[in-house]
């Protein structure tokens, strides 16, 4: 009979003394069950730390219900009839327990199963507390981004290949309930949707609390077939039952970034910021939603990132690879140059001409567009001033942007610009792109007021691009409305679409502001649109946007040039 065997002919009380001596050279807590008897025995240690007040416990179920965290329990009791039953004679275990303090505590438990001889099956082993990063987070039970790391690493570098999905799940407008209905509601939130994660996935599938308030899911178990659409669909509709039976007291709504495949290769720190993009794709979208990850806007993504970079890079280096192009305004009576709209261009190594359509948001994200937008001013006022002397009112439209108006003094640039370089106010027509909120925008509004009284002309750029307002048009008394190119298309195709144009041109004209047409190419579109008697026309047909030195040599041939 080897040793082991010997084990249940051993009175109770030695074998507890034994363990009682193993426990005083380990940090971790060595127990014995008799899963036959159903029989808990522990070191004293054990019961200063846990909330276990007998040192033999007589029948498993309530004891486990107090020290066991109960989303862990269905695993913890499936894995310990595989041992009853004889199935398994090892118990490998992670998972939560509760301490004296009810504070959640990872622990791992390994135990052997032994069979005594009169077939009693003991489960000897040990729990040990899991190191800092496998702490469970202490308003969700759940583990936190540390351990989705660990674990990730490992499942990334061991079986990639089993994973079936992940999914980021993040609490649409978090701050404001905090801020709104304070933190104790902002943790009763987290803690509810915790639960209705965990109650909506396999017991098997990991769920991971990261920052502040987004959770990860991670379906790794090998024969899984979860649909994640469908997942977050169900965790959706109980949030939402949630925020109902609770009659709206706090009101939230949850969106997901998903990622299913090319797991192979990964890092974790690679997943995390994957499905972050993922999930920045639901809210940009309009929150309440989910979204995959998608390769192609990804990589979209990042190269934004990187044009952002290369222009900030640019600026620093006295705006190198930018330069302002010009593009030639001409009276509709004649067409005679009146002036031109600066047109702001960049090119780099990497990428070549970026279109202003591409970057003009870039800068305009990160805000790099108010020193951009002064130098396209001040590099606007310096020609204009040049070509004055040739062209007395000859003038130069600048495109703002809303960024611009909100975010810097833009009167006192404007001011200090044609002060220093010696212009009228009257040679600089600014340039606003019409938009649905421009109408209930004080601060656009207090502007074009204060540009009107010192004598700085205003437009409004992109008309008809679908928020054509006359009414506003007639508060900003703008001194041109700019036709956008779609909208001339349309009035080239189409019948009814001219007539109706040309009606909104009268009405444009009444209310006293003259009217440039963008975007004539050819000169049959010029005949045709001259039908609707526009005061002003920019386009390809009269001079494509192109540098200062191009364009003082197309059209400013002063009297003395050879
Ligand atoms: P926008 O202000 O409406 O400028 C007119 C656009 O129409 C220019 O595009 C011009 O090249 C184009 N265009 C002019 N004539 C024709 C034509 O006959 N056919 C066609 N197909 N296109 C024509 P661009 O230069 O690509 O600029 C696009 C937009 O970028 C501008 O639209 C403006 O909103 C913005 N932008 C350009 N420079 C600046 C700037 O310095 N500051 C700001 N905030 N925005 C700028
Ligand atoms: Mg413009
Ligand atoms: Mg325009």
């Amino acid at each position: 009979m080897g040793y082991v065997e010997m084990l249940h002919e051993i009175p109770l009380e030695q074998l507890i003394a034994v363990i009682e001596v193993l426990q005083r050279s380990s940090d971790s807590w060595y127990y014995i069950t008799d899963l036959t008897a159903n029989r808990y025995i522990v070191t004293d240690k054990m019961m200063e730390k846990f909330p276990i007040d007998e040192k033999v416990t007589e029948g498993l179920g309530p004891l486990f219900a107090k020290l066991v965290y109960p989303t862990d329990l269905p695993k913890l009791r499936e894995d310990i009839a595989r041992c009853r039953s004889g199935e398994q004679n090892e118990h490998t275990m992670e998972y939560r327990w509760f301490d004296r303090e009810g504070r959640i505590v990872w622990i791992n438990c390994r135990g052997t199963m032994i069979t005594g001889r009169d077939g009693h099956r003991f489960l000897f082993g040990r729990v040990t507390e899991l190191g800092k990063e496998a702490k469970a987070d202490n308003i969700t039970g759940l583990r936190k981004e540390a351990r989705f790391q660990y674990d990730t690493e490992e499942l990334l570098r061991d079986r990639p290949q089993t994973i079936n999905y992940m999914m980021r799940i993040g609490i649409d407008n978090f701050k404001e309930i905090n801020e709104k209905e304070g933190m104790e509601a902002g943790d009763m939130v987290l803690r509810e949707l915790a639960d209705c994660i965990v109650e909506t996935v396999d017991p098997k599938v990991d769920v991971y609390r990261l920052v502040t308030d987004e959770f990860m899911i991670v379906d790794a178990y090998p024969e899984s077939d979860a649909d994640p659409g469908e997942v977050y669909n169900e965790i959706r509709n109980k949030v939402d039952d949630t925020v109902r039976r609770k009659e709206y007291s706090c009101f939230y709504t949850v969106s997901a970034g998903i990622i299913e495949d090319g797991f192979e290769g990964k890092s974790a720190e690679t997943i995390l910021r994957l499905t972050e993009f993922a999930l920045n794709e639901a809210k940009r979208n309009g929150k309440n939603q989910k979204a995959r990850f998608d390769r192609n806007a990804y990589d979209d993504y990042l190269k934004r990132l990187d044009i952002r970079k290369l222009m900030r890079r640019d600026i620093s280096n006295d705006f190198r690879n930018f330069e302002v192009f010009y593009q030639p305004i001409v009276s509709a009576g004649g067409y005679r140059l009146v002036g031109a709209e600066a047109l702001l261009r960049w090119k780099c190594d990497k990428y070549g001409n970026v279109s202003p359509a591409v970057f003009i948001p870039i800068l305009e994200e990160s805000g790099l567009i108010i020193p951009v937008g002064r130098y396209v001013l001040w590099q606007a006022a310096q020609t204009c001033k040049k070509w004055r002397e040739v062209l007395p009112d000859f003038h130069v439209n600048v495109n703002l942007s809303y960024v611009q108006i909100h975010k810097s003094d833009l009167m006192k640039d404007v001011n200090q610009c044609i002060a220093e370089v010696g212009i009228p106010p009257e040679s600089l027509v600014l340039e606003l792109t019409e938009s649905g909120y421009i109408e209930t925008d004080s601060r656009v509004k207090e502007l074009f007021k204060e540009l009107r009284s010192r004598q700085f002309d205003v437009a409004l750029d992109d008309f008809g691009t679908g928020y054509s307002n006359m009414r506003y048009l007639q508060e900003i008394e703008a001194a041109m409305v700019k036709i956008d190119r779609s909208f001339v298309m349309q009035a080239l195709q189409n019948e009814h679409d001219y007539n109706i144009i040309a009606h909104i041109i009268d009405m444009v004209h009444s209310l006293g502001s003259a009217v440039c047409m963008e975007g004539i190419e050819e000169e049959d579109e010029l005949n045709k649109m001259m039908g609707i008697k526009p005061d002003m026309i920019q386009g390809y047909y009269f001079g494509r946007p192109m540098p200062a030195s191009a364009f003082e040599e197309t059209y400013l041939q002063t009297k003395d040039s050879p």
